[in-house]
């Protein structure tokens, strides 16, 4: 008998979505100043989630006095009792997680299984690694009583938005800065899920403000005296945009932006596990992932082989319901951002470089993009240059680890890169030469709290997690 079970999709009904939320500020959800509010919408089906209310100006110098009020007791208090709400909060995040998992699965469009199974896991997992930091700061180095730097403005992107708020949020309260944190236009439901989670754990008010809100808000964070502090991840042209405006000041920056990962494969390499670590590297969160394999660099004398390979894996891809725990692909998060990927992929066909995606039927409604293969690309092709930020791979190829390395740091970018081989002393070698933040051996996009994440030349500056991560919010 055919297997034809197939398991329900995750309800929708395990998370309650208020019909219209406000922002979070000195402990409390209120209206913006100004009354105004935005939308946001499923990307799987364009269906309207909930109304969020637009923060502008006076919203911002709102919710910064009220970080800076809290500032004072809070710096003040012993790290064990910093701690003990780091473990509260990371405690009823996972408790919670169900909802969560969901909510942020209907907002940013990610297949249930990666909020479920990896944002989410993740996103307890860095609090409860900074909670076991904040009594320890005497002890990571940065002599004996490294301080806060006071308020700490945090702007994040929509391709990881409860994961990019724990980054930024859990060492800024471990090491005793407050938080005024805006989250992307497209995903502010999770946030505001979070400022809920802080009034649970009795976080006292004002430690952690919530605004929703567009670019205007972050550049008005960005540009208020009384932040001490800015955290930025997202695009490169917004990263030097707010570069320039904190230029001449004293507050302290950390940037994290584009990339254009190479994973690359040797000969040697075991192909069924590359195919998978590939398929990862490209097509996890839908290939919107600053630290992507986007270009894959394939040793010439097993292109054919590997290829072949790729091409099966991606016809067994299940592309749907994002809500289906059996699917692997899910939507993009917006309709801008669906644009500029079909604008990019168009621009490879145009160069001449050969498009391929495997047959699969794309949902009616909602962002889709199909994954997607380049080969025939050469280096000066958009598509091995440019960020896509979505389902789609550029392969080139090489002869000899130096050309490997030459292709692969042949970016404006450096965040992540990919090694595929059974040769240990190769992994060495190659890492010690690949100008990236982050080279993984024969597996790729994995995360840990304990290991500090940044990058080289145009993927910005300063790391986040780990040790490394503290002294971006410590006066050192
Ligand atoms: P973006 O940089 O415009 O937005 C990221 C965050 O910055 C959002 O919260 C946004 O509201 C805010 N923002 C926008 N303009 C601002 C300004 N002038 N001052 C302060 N904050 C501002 O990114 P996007 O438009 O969502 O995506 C565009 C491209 O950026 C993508 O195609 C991708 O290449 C890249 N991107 C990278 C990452 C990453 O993790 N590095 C994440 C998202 C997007």
């Amino acid at each position: 008998m055919a297997f034809d079970y197939a398991p329900a999709p995750e309800s929708r009904s395990v998370v309650d979505i208020a019909p219209s939320y406000g922002l979070f500020i000195d402990g409390e959800f209120r209206e913006a100043a100004d009354g105004k509010v935005f939308k946001t919408v499923s990307p799987a089906n364009e269906e309207v989630l909930s109304e969020v209310a637009d923060a502008g100006e006076a919203d911002v110098d709102a919710a910064v006095r009220a970080a800076r009020r809290a500032f004072a007791s809070w710096s003040a208090l012993p790290g064990a009792e910093r701690g003990k709400y780091l473990f509260r909060i990371a405690r009823i995040l996972q408790e919670r997680s169900r909802e969560l998992a969901v909510l942020e699965t209907l907002d940013n469009g990610k297949p249930i299984r990666e909020t479920r199974d990896a944002d989410l896991p993740l996103v307890a997992a860095h609090f409860f690694y900074h909670a076991g930091w904040a009594d320890k700061l005497s002890h990571a180095g940065y002599g004996p009583a490294p301080q806060p730097l006071g308020v700490a403005g945090q702007i994040i992107p929509w391709n990881f938005p409860l994961l990019m708020l724990a980054w930024k949020i859990a060492p800024a309260l471990a090491t005793g800065n407050t938080v005024v944190l805006k989250p992307a236009e497209t995903t502010p439901l999770s946030a505001l899920f979070f400022a809920d989670v802080c009034r649970q754990a009795g976080l006292p008010r004002g430690v952690v403000n919530i605004l929703t809100g567009h670019g205007a808000a972050g550049a008005a964070l960005v540009a208020h005296p009384d932040v001490n502090k800015v955290a930025f991840t997202g695009s490169t042209a917004v990263g030097k945009q707010i570069a320039r405006t904190v230029a001449g000041t004293d507050k302290k920056l950390t940037l994290e932006l584009g990339g254009k990962g190479a994973n690359i494969v040797f000969d040697d390499a075991p192909i069924d596990q590359a195919v998978e670590g590939i398929v990862n590297g490209i097509f996890f969160n839908q290939g919107q992932v600053c630290c992507a394999g986007s270009r894959l660099l394939v040793q010439e004398s097993i292109q054919d082989e590997l290829l072949d390979s790729l091409k099966r894996r991606l016809g067994t891809l299940r592309i749907g319901d994002p809500l289906d725990k059996n699917t692997d692909i899910g939507a993009i998060n917006s309709a801008e951002q669906l644009a500029r990927i079909t604008a990019l992929a168009e621009t490879g066909e145009a160069e001449g470089a050969t498009r391929w995606s495997p047959e699969c039927e794309l949902p009616g409604s909602g962002y889709w993009f199909a994954p997607t293969l380049f080969t025939g690309v050469s280096q000066a092709h958009t598509v091995a240059r440019d960020e896509i930020f979505g389902p789609v791979l550029s392969v080139l190829t090489f002869r000899t680890p130096d050309e490997a390395v030459a292709k692969a740091n042949n970016t404006p970018y450096g965040l992540s890169a990919g090694i595929w081989t059974e040769k240990g002393s190769r992994i060495l070698a190659m890492a010690n030469r690949l100008r990236a933040g982050v080279v993984w051996a024969n597996t790729f996009n994995k995360f840990d709290p304990t290991s500090p994440f940044g990058g080289y030349k145009e993927s910005g500056f300063g790391r986040e997690g780990g040790r490394h991560g503290l002294e971006a919010y410590l006066d050192v």
